[in-house]
């Protein structure tokens, strides 16, 4: 079989997509290959379609459980025959898989870290043609990722203690410099062949919003998208709790994930919300890696995360089946601070570091927590914004993010610049965003007074800007170089040369605003909108079909103890009502109906779609 052919007999599909082709080429050419896919851009494909062409068998190296558990449910309902060992297997069912794993019955085994070197796993190990190890969130090997796994190292030795070297790819959706020489060199892949595909998810909309009131701006877009599945990510377990109960009792379908819960609830939630039984999963970032689920609509953070990116892996789990999906990041100046507690408190891996090397990765952090607050005050493109910073060009326009979509007017600042200077300097340059933007709005806090800023020229002489606006301006300023922030646990502002030059040049200093509009036109506009993306993907008299295949497909999914995108993705049951297929033929058409879906489902389906 080429590999065209098990992806559309397998898996469904007629075409690769970005980098998949290419790397599977370099792994079946026997090379290494490290591939860099953004999240949702179909890694598991690059290693399952060349495990599935290679004589032996491949182990996949994966982090978690509940990712093993998925992917092998979606490869067995594929038609591939898979499995996991890991410690969520009874004795009696872990030597089970190993018998069978020796007899040749998998093609595919998902392996966690911690196995690899027990006497039980290479001794069966050693008995079987091994054709790939394949490293899955390879990000996890570096101590310079966001997750790093100490268990990863093992990785090497095991392979080192193989018979025979097999092909050896490693697969992550982060793309840091520093993290993929990790990789590379703790792993000792061999000449490997290295695939970095574009970052962007066209079918993200990204929005940044300032609300005063974040639980209401939540609430109110949860209710508007009722019928569609969300995750909202807080930054504390508290705010999990807070949120999650409020929505409860407003009458939401709504189910919680956080360190704090035992692992039988956070398991149990998780299923709650992956089987379509809660349609809004809200949680701290210890949720989400490895969740396969496609049909999470939108992805609300209710507080800035602390990295960009951590914001675009757990942004980007929304529209995993390339349906318009929305990303809405809700900025609260207490979120820095927040952040900035955890860097300064975190760092498990500290005991094993130098003190040199805690203080330089404590800075790098500091850092990205900067760019990332820059990305909640651009007025520039915010597609733009990301894709520069994983290093990817970027036209300035991209038509689907709030800043693209909000109309902005040229506001001269440079009076207001020329204070905000003015009132650093004037204190000596020994004060934070805070203390300055309070003094020039004339606040009569203990703080000011305390530090007799009150007595400064500048006090009081922006009383009329709001405070809100000043920040911006604030922010605008050092995003810009005309003020510039110290890299401490508490940021002092310094002057710049282009400071200087601001006080005495001639031309004014603009800055972009949102212009202020109607709040019924706003509004109206926003209904608009999402009468759009449903009937982008559907006609009227489609979606009293969409809804019987759907009801057929939860059916299916209890019957066979399945999450129903397991079962057929949104994606492929909105094809299905475009192309009406009639017959067998026809319905192997449609993106997503492999071999193995069509003989267990596919006439079910076909019935429904006939009688309609
Ligand atoms: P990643 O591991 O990169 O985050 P996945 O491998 O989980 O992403 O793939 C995300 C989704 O894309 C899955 O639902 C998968 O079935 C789908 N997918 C992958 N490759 C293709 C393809 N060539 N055509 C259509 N859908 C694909
Ligand atoms: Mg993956």
């Amino acid at each position: 079989m080429t590999k065209e052919e098990v992806l559309k007999k397998y898996f469904g599909y007629s075409e690769f997509r970005e980098g998949q082709a290419p790397l599977i080429d370099s792994i079946l050419s026997g090379k290494d290959t490290f591939g860099i896919i953004p999240t949702s851009g179909g890694k598991s494909l690059c290693y399952q379609i060349p495990a599935l062409l290679f004589p032996g068998i491949t182990l996949v190296i994966s982090p978690l459980i509940s990712l093993m558990r998925d992917q092998v449910i979606a490869l067995n309902e594929a038609g591939v025959h898979a499995a996991y060992l890991n410690s969520s297997l009874t004795q009696g069912q872990y030597y089970k898989a190993l018998e069978n794993m020796k007899q040749g019955q998998y093609k595919i085994v998902y392996v966690a870290p911690e196995r690899l070197l027990t006497d039980s796993f290479l001794q069966a190990a050693s008995q079987v043609e091994i054709s790939m190890v394949s490293v899955d969130e390879a990000h996890c090997i570096s101590q310079w990722g966001q997750d790093f796994r100490p268990s990863y190292l093992k990785v090497i030795e095991f392979i080192a203690y193989l018979p025979t070297r097999p092909v050896v790819s490693a697969f992550t959706a982060t793309a840091t410099k520093q993290v993929r020489e990790d990789v590379i060199a703790l792993l000792r892949l061999k000449d490997p062949t290295i695939l970095i595909t574009g970052f962007d998810r066209e079918n993200l909309k990204f929005s940044v919003l300032h609300p005063k009131d974040r639980y209401q701006v939540t609430a109110d877009y949860v209710k508007e998208h009722r019928e569609e599945c969300g995750i909202i990510y807080c930054l504390t377990r508290k705010l999990v709790e807070e949120v999650a109960e409020k929505l409860q009792q407003e009458g939401i379908s709504v189910t919680r994930y956080h360190a704090g819960l035992s692992d039988g609830e956070r398991r149990q939630n998780q299923d709650a919300f992956i089987y379509d039984q809660k349609q809004v999963m809200v949680a701290t970032n210890a949720f989400g890696m490895g969740i396969d689920k496609s049909n999470v609509r939108y992805v609300i953070h209710y507080n800035m995360p602390k990295n960009i990116e951590s914001y675009y892996q757990e942004a980007g789990r929304a529209g995993r089946d390339g349906l318009n999906s929305e990303c809405i990041l809700l900025y609260g100046g207490q979120d820095v601070v927040t952040n900035q507690f955890f860097i300064d408190r975190q760092q498990e891996a500290e005991a094993e570091m130098e003190p040199q090397q805690v203080a330089a990765v404590k800075e790098s952090e500091r850092e990205r927590l900067r760019k990332m607050t820059f990305y909640c005050f651009t007025n520039d493109c915010l597609r733009e914004y990301i894709l520069n910073y994983f290093g990817e060009k970027a036209p300035n326009y991209c038509g689907n993010c709030s800043n693209c979509l909000t109309q902005f007017e040229d506001v001269d600042i440079t009076e207001i610049a020329r204070k905000l200077i003015g009132c650093v300097e004037t204190s000596h340059q020994r004060y934070g965003i805070v203390m300055i933007v309070d003094t020039v709005h004339g606040s009569t806090n203990a703080k000011i007074q305390r530090c007799r800023m009150d007595e400064n020229p500048y006090y009081g002489t922006l009383g009329e800007v709001p405070i809100h606006r000043l920040r911006q301006i604030m922010n605008y300023l050092t995003l810009k170089g005309y003020l510039l922030l110290t890299n401490d646990e508490y940021p002092i502002l310094k002057l710049s040369p282009q400071s200087r030059q601001l006080v005495s040049q001639e031309e004014p200093l603009m800055m972009k605003v949102a212009k202020e509009r109607e709040k019924t036109e706003a509004k109206k506009e926003k209904k608009g909108r999402k009468a759009k993306i449903t009937a982008a993907s559907l006609e009227e008299a489609d979606e009293e079909l969409f809804e019987g295949l759907r009801a057929l497909r939860t059916e299916i999914a209890k019957a066979e103890k399945v999450p129903p995108y397991i079962v057929f993705s949104d994606k492929t049951l909105i094809q299905m009502c475009t192309l009406k297929p009639k017959t067998r033929e026809e319905m192997l058409e449609v993106s997503g109906v492999g071999e193995a879906k069509y003989q267990k489902y596919g006439d079910r389906f076909l019935e429904v779609l006939l009688g309609f």
